[in-house]
């Protein structure tokens, strides 16, 4: 066998697949775009659904790729089996409607195969095919030449490829055998025919014939067109190259493992010979050996996305990844946060095909320092909780364990490792059923969304060319309407009615790279049609969505003309994002990263990550920055290059999350900001004219979201529009002190009003309104206390006359009055002001609002070794009370006996 490192065999497959013309396609990121039916990409053809349902073109029909993909249900494999890994690379061919099974199959082979290529004996693998596959199983046995001993036709169960609705079909999948040392019980190719799990014949590509439409419920037409997907993990190639007992011992994982010892105790090593030849402890060993170097390099891959720990999704899986290896770490005997000195180990060996690891090493490295520390302090709050459990329960119950591994991120395995130590049963069962139910809730969250669109026929039979004229112009004059169509069906012409339009040449914009479609008015010989959006169709064409009054038909020759305010507004708000988006690096470093932007004529709205909260001084300095360079009326640029020159030339930001066609167009503004964008932009940062942040929201789990403004009118008239929202609630708030002034003139709150009113409507003073207003509240609430303070005493102003029964031997001074009209509060007043006047006395004070009865009784301090004023309360004679109270002081309700 060739030796090949990791760096070669993802090369050399994607050298051979470029030698038959397919189109490279770089990694995308492992959080899907538009697709809320994954959590992850987890395959290689995910990126590429659009082009496989035909909602968009390809930049070639066929095309190669190796692309990252988690498989989260893989996790408790890692480290057991030889070959799972949460995160693994997935090498590629794809046809769109190009070839079919016969050059798929004959492709692959002579990859793996040829003395130029992988040059693998060829007695060493092995192919499996459907059973109702004949063209498949005949291809390889006539065509290849493959033996019937090395040729199985198997079930619906291992070898057709089906996810529900969408595209699906038979696969073809190819193994490689190790040899007999694999093979204790000696099964040979049974454990093939059987599928029988096992360490032998290792699956390295599943060749996928997409042929059938599935509707969902599984009734099966063919496809309007077929497609090939076929996936190989390259972890398994590297292991079978470099002759490995397990992926974790390449050039991939090896290293870190060796980094891993160094934290390690003498007799705590990583053993080659263990997967082989098993012992207990041993094999204990090298599982955390191999989570831990498996978790670092997912987690690290993830960081790098813009994935950081959090609560719930994708973030709790990062999160989780972090505790479980952490946890390993310390079985292993590893004392403290260590995962962070991993991570120059997995960019040393992933750095070459994925360089933008080394740019983002330091956020990785701190976010996972961060969250180990962060972990290990829970751990150890975990382990009192359940030290306490054990120690007052003496069991755990299921209850518990879930709450441990919940909360406190407490695996299950240590749990039941302490318990077993102090001799305690833990229910494992209801564990378990705990367990099974929260993955339950989390796939039914998914499900409901259906995992692939159907292929559209209509949309994939698109093919009408259509030109795009409007970067520099917004009106063309006779252009040809080469398309209409209504619900999908063809029509020679639209009358009176709302339908679809494509024009030969047509300078609408139609929405894409969050620029919003181009609205306006198409002008033919017989009716006009109003744009009121521009959708982008899969062969990139211009597709108008249209209301004609009158009459359009095919091969009028029309203006079309867009409507030029709305243009003009979208592209000063989408200059203003490339504006945003580079402050905001500026100010809190390339942590940065831009997930998704909107801009149409009303404003602009960017969603970026970023680890931690951003202060309000922090947003403030990007919008000065933002507005510095518009005043320096800084000139656009546009190039049309190569994805690598862009890239390393123009140092222009791009973020794998969208696929990029082979020239790609990239806008550049002076030297500092560069982005490639297939969007409209103002000529220089001038035609910006202005700039206004108005919000910046936290979604949570390091994801935010900016919205901004621009151009002197639109931000004109948002501060026109705030200003008068808050001088209404300005106004609202001087009715009710105007209503009260009678009683209580309050200066500072006059000034402060007078003041807010007279500002002068600028941006500035936006921040200033804002803030006094919210001041204004605090102050509405202090006044509001003052004046029931005053109304209070003039209430109770013409009680404080009354006068107390004298002592006399018998009995101490008393003053008792029932017949108030003050409320409970007003009553406490009351007493408060008679107890300064009347020492050395009981008070008993009744009032009643309507049909409410209230009551308060007090005892002087010097009285109270004799009376209690709740016992004077409960027994008053006469009256019903309810209430609380102490010696001191009782209060509550009463209801005269009478009326009972
Ligand atoms: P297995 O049965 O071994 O889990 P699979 O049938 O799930 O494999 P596919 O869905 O066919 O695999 O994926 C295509 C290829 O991706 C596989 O042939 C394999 O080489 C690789 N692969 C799949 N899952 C993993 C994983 N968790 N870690 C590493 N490689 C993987
Ligand atoms: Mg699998």
């Amino acid at each position: 066998m060739r030796k090949l490192s990791t760096n070669e065999i993802r090369q050399m497959w994607l050298d051979f697949f470029q030698s038959k013309g397919h189109h490279f396609l770089a990694p995308a990121s492992l959080i899907p775009v538009n697709d809320p039916s994954l959590l992850w990409i987890n395959s290689g053809v995910a990126t590429l659904k659009p082009y496989f349902e035909g909602r968009k073109n390809p930049p070639s029909s066929r095309l190669t790729n190796s692309q990252k993909a988690i498989r989260t249900n893989d996790i408790e494999n890692v480290g057991v089996t030889s070959r799972h890994q949460t995160m693994f690379e997935m090498l590629g061919n794809f046809s769109i409607g190009d070839y079919f099974k016969a050059e798929a199959i004959t492709m692959a082979w002579e990859l793996l195969t040829s003395p130029e290529w992988f040059d693998i004996p060829k007695e060493k693998l092995y192919i499996t095919v459907f059973n109702e596959d004949q063209d498949a199983y005949d291809f390889w046995k006539n065509q290849i030449g493959i033996p019937e001993d090395h040729l199985f036709s198997l079930t619906r169960d291992t070898n057709f490829w089906d996810v529900g609705q969408g595209p699906c079909g038979p696969n073809t999948e190819i193994f490689f055998d190790r040899g007999q040392q694999w093979d204790p019980l000696n099964l040979g190719t049974k454990l093939l025919s059987d599928d029988i799990e096992n360490d032998r014949y290792i699956e390295i590509w599943n060749v996928v014939f997409s042929q059938f439409n599935n509707d969902g419920t599984n009734c099966y037409t063919e496809l309007p067109r077929k497609n090939i997907d076929t996936g190989a993990g390259l972890e398994r190639l590297a292991s079978i190259f470099q002759e490995t007992p397990t992926n974790f011992e390449t050039d991939i994982f090896f290293p870190t493992i060796k980094k891993i010892e160094t934290f390690t105790k003498d007799n705590v090593k990583y053993s080659l010979d263990d997967y082989q030849n098993p012992n207990p402890a041993q094999t204990k060993v090298n599982v955390a050996f191999k989570v831990i170097a498996d978790h670092v390099r997912a987690v690290s891959f993830a960081i790098a996305d813009g994935v950081f720990p959090g609560n719930k999704d994708r973030n709790y899986v990062i999160r989780r990844l972090i505790r479980r290896a952490s946890t390993y770490g310390f079985e292993l005997g590893i004392n403290g946060a260590f995962l962070y000195k991993l991570v120059p180990e997995v960019i040393k060996s992933m750095g070459q095909f994925y360089p933008y690891l080394q740019e983002k090493a330091k956020v990785i490295t701190e976010t996972i320092k961060d969250e180990e520390e962060k972990f290990l302090k829970t751990l150890s709050k975990g382990y009192t909780l359940l030290n306490k459990i054990i120690a007052e329960e003496k069991t755990v119950s299921g209850k518990n364990a879930w709450l441990l591994f919940e909360s406190f991120g407490f695996p299950i395995e240590l749990t039941l490792e302490i318990a077993q130590k102090n001799q305690i049963p833990v229910a494992i069962d209801d564990f378990k059923k705990l367990a099974n139910e929260a993955r339950e809730q989390a796939r039914q969250a998914r499900q409901d969304q259906k995992a692939w669109d159907k292929q559209s026929e209509f949309y994939t039979k698109l093919k009408v060319p259509s030109e795009f004229t409007g970067w520099n112009e917004i009106v063309h004059e006779g252009s040809k309407v080469v398309y209409l169509f209504v619900n999908e069906k063809e029509v020679t012409s639209l009358e009176n009615t709302t339908g679809f339009l494509i024009l030969d040449k047509t300078p609408f914009y139609a929405e894409k790279g969050g620029q919003a479609g181009d609205a306006g008015i198409i002008r033919g010989p017989h009716g006009t049609a109003y744009v009121f959006d521009t959708q982008q169709g899969p062969n990139h064409q211009h597709i108008h969505q249209v209301n004609v009054q009158g009459k359009i038909s095919l091969n009028d020759l029309v203006d079309a003309l867009v409507d030029e305010e709305k243009r003009l507004l979208t592209m000063k708000n989408h200059s203003g994002t490339h504006m945003i988006h580079w402050a905001l690096r500026e100010v809190l470093g390339t942590t940065v990263m831009q997930a998704g932007s909107y801009n149409d004529e009303k404003g602009l709205r960017m969603d970026f990550t970023f680890n931690r909260p951003i202060k309000p001084e922090e947003l403030a300095k990007a919008q000065a920055l933002v507005l510095e360079k518009i005043q320096k009326e800084v000139p656009r640029k546009v190039y049309f290059c190569s994805m690598e020159e862009a890239v390393n030339k123009h140092q222009a930001l791009a973020f794998f999350t969208e696929k990029y066609d082979e020239i790609v167009r990239v806008i550049k503004f002076g030297d500092f900001s560069c982005e490639l964008c297939g969007g409209t932009h103002v000529r220089n940062t001038k035609e910006i004219e202005d700039f206004l942040i108005t919000n910046l929201e936290s979604k949570g789990n390091g994801l935010f979201r900016i919205k901004a403004l621009t151009s002197f009118q639109t931000i004109e008239n948002y501060l026109q529009h705030q200003f008068g929202t808050l001088l209404e609630e300005i106004d609202q708030l001087q009715d009710r002190y105007q209503e009260t002034k009678a009683l209580l003139v309050d200066k500072q709150w006059e000034i402060q009003v007078q003041n807010l009113k007279a500002l002068p409507i600028t941006k500035d003073n936006l921040t200033k309104l804002k803030k006094g207003v919210a001041n204004l509240y605090e102050m509405a609430k202090d006044y509001r206390k003052k004046v029931q303070a005053k109304q209070t005493q003039l209430r109770i102003k013409p009680y404080l006359n009354l006068e107390p029964v004298s002592a006399t031997q018998d009995a101490p001074a008393r003053l008792q009055f029932m017949d108030t009209n003050l409320n409970l509060n007003e009553l406490k007043e009351l007493a408060d002001s008679l107890k300064q006047k009347h020492p050395q006395t009981i008070i008993i004070l009744g009032g009643h609002k309507e049909d409410n009865h209230f009551l308060v009784v007090t005892v002087a301090p010097e009285l109270q070794t004799k009376y209690s004023a709740i016992e004077i309360f409960k027994n008053l004679p006469g009256f019903n009370t309810q209430g609380g109270g102490n010696v001191s002081f009782a209060q509550g309700r009463y209801k005269p006996i009478n009326e009972n």
